[in-house]
């Protein structure tokens, strides 16, 4: 049993959470305890009493923390990625890549931690000093989705622990298993008790606890729309800090000037990989009248190369959707996707076992032909392996197409022009922008986010993440 860590202690829960494997629906990956609300009280209680000692603690005893952190990470790579694999379905190197960029984050901002910033400057009163500072905010909330189950949690609880807050951490029960081997590795990392607290269990229990406690100061929440709303509600009553990463309905435009290899490249990529789980998804393909029939041919010939198969096994392209509900959702939007007039022009096929014959979620990357904007596939967000084509005039119209959504997260474009590569970079609708790349798979330096319906609040990661976990203090001195 994996317990949860409250006020330096594990202990067990209420209920028992069993995380199986979408690969082989028949091996367990292994049973976590779920808390209740009392249980979460008690995490609260314990961040509450850590703070005024923990938010005065120097750099390099945070330095010290976080840097030993992100090492032991890094030096269990291929193990934490086997696990990650095994619960949540991305392949093996996927899932590796993904361990490895939560122990960068947590050595970035163990950096970020000696660098805390501020500013002295005169007063515009003759013999006065103003000091702009910034400190840390108090017990911070983190509610995290199953998709990413360590990187972001990474790029919550690092940034949070390196400004000085204390965190309550609730990971996503459908994959908890990163989530607690991460709060294991924290646990022995030298942080004061209490500091940190992981409190397994359901949204609608422990997510609803922070969300209404008067004592977290902040939430951070990566997770759906429909949950972020909740989310946004609980915290505006009670006047908490808030923000928001959620999903997206992200285009990549194909001019006809592209490299054909490049676009089908960076459109299997961030249409399919990580079995189209991923928030930078692109799953609005918009293709220019001169180079869509060619695009479409070799899509289809590049995703019949691609193997769907146990994430874990050497030479999978795509692992299994992540649970039953999801694989529902994927097969009734292909469905949606049909009705409406939509061609499935390759894949779709949800097959019940793998190569080797275990059970498992499993289904064909799909392409979805001949849509339209105003159809469901082009409005909502599917999160799985399904991508929907638009057909273009030209530039301008694909520009305005891939600005016509309620999201905002990533947009990207494959061209060989300067002018149009130039013009998109400012004129999409969108947090993040890729030329001839994917629109899935980003930095970790560097901010995360998106705008519209996808993102609310401050960027996450990069120096910007100082924006949500700290606050400003300007001080005045007569000397
Ligand atoms: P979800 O909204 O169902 O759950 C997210 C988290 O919120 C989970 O930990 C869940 O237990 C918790 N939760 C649920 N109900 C709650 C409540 N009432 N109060 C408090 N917490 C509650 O999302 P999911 O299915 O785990 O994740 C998939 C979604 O996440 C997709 O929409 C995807 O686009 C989005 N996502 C966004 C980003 C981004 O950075 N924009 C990154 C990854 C995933």
């Amino acid at each position: 049993m994996h317990k949860n860590l409250i006020a330096g202690e594990w202990l067990d829960g209420v209920a028992v959470s069993r995380n199986i494997n979408p690969s082989d629906t028949r091996d367990l990956v292994g049973e976590y305890a779920q808390a209740d609300a009392a249980q979460a009280e008690l995490a609260i209680t314990a961040a509450t009493a850590a703070f005024p000692a923990w938010s005065l603690s120097t750099p390099q005893q945070r330095f010290d923390i976080l840097d030993a952190i992100g090492t032991e990470i890094l030096a269990r790579r291929a193990e934490l990625g086997d696990l990650l694999a095994r619960e949540e379905g991305k392949t093996l190197p996927e899932a590796i890549g993904e361990v490895g960029r939560a122990g960068y984050i947590f050595k970035f901002f163990a950096g970020e931690a000696l660098r805390p910033g501020g500013e002295v400057m005169p007063s515009v009163r003759p013999g006065v000093g103003v000091e702009v500072t910034r400190e840390a905010i108090g017990v911070v909330g983190l509610i995290t989705p199953w998709n990413f189950p360590i990187a972001i949690p990474a790029w919550k609880i690092a940034p949070a622990l390196a400004y000085g807050n204390c965190v309550v951490f609730k990971p996503a029960d459908l994959v908890p298993g990163s989530a607690w081997a991460l709060a294991e590795i924290i646990s022995r990392s030298g942080l004061p008790q209490g500091v940190f607290n992981l409190v397994m269990g359901r949204g609608s229990v422990v997510g609803e606890k922070l969300l209404h406690d008067p004592r977290v100061a902040a939430i951070s929440f990566t997770g759906s729309v429909g949950t972020g709303q909740k989310v946004a509600a609980a915290c505006v009553s009670r006047m908490a800090k808030f923000q928001l990463e959620m999903g997206g309905k992200n285009p990549m435009i194909v001019l006809d000037d592209a490299d054909l290899a490049v676009a089908v490249n960076a459109a299997v990529n961030s249409g399919f990989f990580s079995t189209g789980q991923r928030c930078t998804a692109s799953s609005r393909l918009i293709v220019t009248e001169g180079i869509h029939d060619r695009f479409i041919a070799a899509m289809v010939e590049k995703m019949k190369t691609l193997k769907v198969d146990d994430a874990r096994k050497a030479g999978t392209d795509i692992g299994p959707v992540v649970d039953a509900s999801q694989l529902g959702q994927d097969t009734d939007y292909i469905g949606i996707a049909k009705s409406e007039g939509g061609k499935l022009a390759q894949g779709g096929e949800h097959v019940e076992h793998n190569a080797g014959g275990a059970p498992g979620f499993y289904l064909t990357p799909a392409l979805i032909t001949d849509t339209t904007p105003a159809m469901r596939i082009n409005r909502e967000e599917v999160f799985g392996p399904v991508v929907s084509v638009l057909r273009a005039r030209d530039y301008e119209e694909a520009l305005a197409l891939s600005n016509d959504t309620p999201f905002g997260l990533a947009a990207g474009i494959a061209t060989t022009s300067l002018k149009y590569a130039t013009h998109f970079k400012r004129h999409a609708q969108a947090g993040m922008v890729m030329v001839n790349l994917p629109t899935a798979g980003v930095d970790y330096h560097v901010p995360f986010g998106g705008r519209k319906g996808s993102s609310y609040g401050p960027r996450e990661q990069g120096r910007n993440a100082a924006e949500f976990y700290t606050t400003v203090k300007t001080a005045y001195t007569q000397a």
